[in-house]
């Protein structure tokens, strides 16, 4: 139902309501107040000054308006507490004037200095609340009041809307929960703190119930469905191994191991690679990937960024120096004319092996004959990206890698519906990389460390949270810092820039320069974070490192530390922030995102662009990690029984999922 039945909502503010995301009146009963004001007007006033004080008022004299300056105003009248006559005051609320009538009653919500009878109120209810009163207080964009909202959603109750539940009868009675529609009436309108937990617990389990159903559906799907059922010499997939340049890990030989069984079986692989960043999870795919075209089938591999992207083409370039396999990269940023060339060899089937960035989702890439798809970092794709790419094949297999942010237990969770590989040893010889946390005073000391590392023939990464300078003068940028280091080396040290602002020749240029050694500094943002692979990098420099989150954090310094070299990180900050501690103390990925998770819960740690498959309204993973996994056993009942073919809610969710899968 659209925005306008709902009474005293006007075109603009329908516009406004759009900026919250809300364009239905079902959007609007979903937008869900993040607090709650408890009002429980008290008749008289106590002395302590620190406490905010709600207290029913009768105006006495006329209100009067003071203009300081611009946006800046001051409201005063004289108003009788029981038998006490106090001065109030409040900033900004010039418009209360006309409706502070004298004789009338309000609510004041402020703190009262006792000696000087002075009230200064912070908010002011023009209608007395006279009953104890729970407010609820929404997110709201500028033009839209609190007050406002809460009037438009009680209205939108007053419409005959019909709110689906997804959760099923048989657990809405099995837990005796309240209807989706009175959990919204009482977060919406709460007589009660009761009645609003009452109504969050609800619709928790049901958002995770919805969530698990996803999972273990496509679970239940991919294990029925067919893959192919390759053949190819093991042989040559043994000789590839023994001629790497160095011995497979223990985990590393699991991994490719089940992965082989995956492609020789006529079971779909749908398998996840989970390890630290350096773990080398990149051989893996790599070995998979040549099986798979052993056995006559084309491999792909997509990777988050250009950068990563051309890194893995190049390298792999190498790895597969000597063999006739035709490789080659796809990314956005190419001439149209190569690009043309590159689609016309994947549909001839001339490629065997592609590498590439979300450009290989475009409608005019079509394989010949896909059989693999990769993706690298695969929590930085959505659902649907992933899968598209899984499509442009027919019974294609799917490994996903990912160095992923979440513990453990989460993981394996969250992944339910995958195969998983997990990685947990890092190749021998590796040694944690020191880190340290510094002030910005002790600059002159960490440029001294860089220029020790590079006369040891070593190359350092800086990274700055932004590119040039901003309004924020105390945030670093890459292009003042070339600056500095070009000052402060005197030409004698090779510093160069990349940011993801760059054309895309130009960051390839630069990356390739780096890689051979004859840039030793490079500075840039986060485009480096993910997966860049330079041996030689031994000191990772991290500008106002309070603005990272650790996942992020740790993935950079993990650019380091990938030889038998001592690697450093200088993590720069001039607040003192616990969590930086935690990277002193470890560089065990999974103990990292434990220690995240347990300081911040889930909060940002999937960051923005994380975000895809598991944003959660009202659910918190490591609060509310009980009710997954009792939701995870009720959705495993669920599907045994094949209850939801009684439940439309969830035979439409199912053509929605398949459609996409
Ligand atoms: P990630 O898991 O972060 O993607 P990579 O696959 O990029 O890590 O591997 C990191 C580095 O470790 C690469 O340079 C790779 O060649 C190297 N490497 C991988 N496996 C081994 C191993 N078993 N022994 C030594 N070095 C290895
Ligand atoms: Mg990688």
């Amino acid at each position: 139902m659209d925005l306008t039945n709902i009474k005293g909502l006007n075109e603009k503010q329908i516009k406004l309501l759009e900026q919250l995301n809300i364009y239905t009146v079902d959007d609007l009963l979903h937008y869900y107040p993040y607090r709650y004001e408890f009002l429980n007007p008290a008749s008289c006033l106590i002395s302590d000054e620190d406490t905010i004080q709600v207290v029913n008022a009768i105006i006495e004299t006329e209100a009067k308006a003071s203009y300081i300056r611009k946006n800046f105003n001051l409201l005063r009248f004289r108003a009788l507490v029981g038998e006490e006559v106090i001065q109030v005051s409040i900033y900004n609320r010039a418009f209360l004037k006309t409706s502070l009538s004298i004789g009338k009653e309000v609510t004041l919500i402020g703190k009262y200095n006792f000696k000087k009878h002075t009230f200064v109120a912070n908010d002011i209810k023009v209608n007395a609340i006279l009953k104890p009163k729970i407010i609820p207080v929404y997110h709201l964009t500028k033009g839209v009041k609190n007050i406002q909202l809460e009037k438009w959603i009680f209205e939108a109750f007053r419409l005959p809307v019909s709110i689906l539940d997804a959760i099923p009868n048989s657990f809405l009675e099995r837990y005796d929960f309240i209807s989706k529609m009175e959990a919204l009436l009482y977060l919406h309108c709460p007589k009660s703190t009761q009645e609003i937990k009452q109504a969050r617990l609800r619709l928790i389990y049901e958002e995770l119930f919805e969530f698990m159903f996803k999972i273990m559906y496509l679970k239940e799907k991919e294990s029925k469905s067919f893959g192919l059922q390759r053949s190819f010499d093991d042989q040559k997939v043994q000789d590839f191994i023994s001629k790497l340049p160095f011995q497979l890990t223990s985990d590393q030989e699991k991994a490719v191991f089940d992965g082989l069984q995956d492609l020789k079986s006529e079971k779909r692989m749908n398998r996840l690679v989970l390890g630290d960043v350096g773990s080398g999870k990149t051989i893996v795919a790599t070995i998979l990937m040549y099986a798979n075209i052993l056995s006559g089938y084309q491999s792909v591999l997509m990777a988050p960024t250009e950068i990563l992207a051309t890194q893995h083409y190049l390298s792999l370039l190498k790895t597969f120096e000597g063999y006739s396999i035709h490789i080659e990269l796809l990314v956005g940023n190419m001439k149209a004319r190569e690009k043309k060339r590159v689609t016309e060899l994947i549909m001839t089937g001339q490629v065997d092996l592609v590498i590439g960035t979300h450009a290989l989702l475009t409608e005019n890439v079509v394989f010949s004959n896909l059989g693999l798809v990769v993706t690298d970092e695969q929590h930085r794709f959505g659902v649907n990206q992933r899968k598209m790419l899984q499509n442009k094949g027919y019974r294609s297999d799917v490994l996903y890698l990912s160095a992923t942010p979440i513990p453990r237990t989460y993981a394996l969770t969250i992944y339910g519906d995958m195969d998983t590989s997990m990685i947990s040893k890092k190749p021998s010889g590796r040694r944690p990389v020191i880190t340290k946390v510094k002030k910005e005073n002790e600059l002159k000391e960490v440029l001294g460390s860089i220029y020790e590392e590079i006369k040891l023939g070593h190359q350092v990464y800086v990274v700055a949270p932004i590119i040039e300078e901003s309004e924020s003068d105390e945030l670093h940028n890459v292009n003042q810092l070339k600056e500095k280091f070009d000052i402060a080396f005197r030409g004698r040290v090779q510093v160069a820039v990349l940011h993801g602002k760059m054309k895309s020749s130009l960051k390839s240029e630069i990356m390739k320069q780096y890689e051979d050694g004859i840039i030793h500094v490079l500075i840039s943002t986060t485009v480096i974070e993910v997966g860049v692979d330079v041996r030689n990098a031994t000191m990772m420099i991290i500008f106002n490192a309070e603005r990272f989150g650790l996942a992020t954090l740790h993935q950079l310094r993990g650019r380091v530390g990938r030889n038998d070299l001592q690697s450093y990180c200088y993590l720069i900050s001039n607040q003192d922030i616990p969590r930086l501690k935690v990277l002193e103390e470890s560089n065990d990925g999974f103990y990292i995102s434990e220690k995240d998770f347990e300081m911040r819960g889930q909060g940002d740690l999937f960051g923005v662009d994380q975000s895809g498959d598991m944003s959660f309204q009202m659910a918190d993973l490591k609060r509310d990690y009980k009710i997954l996994l009792q939701a995870k056993e009720d959705v495993i009942s669920f599907l045994e029984n094949k209850e939801y073919l009684n439940s439309s809610y969830y035979l439409q969710l199912i053509q929605k999922i398949d459609f996409m899968n």
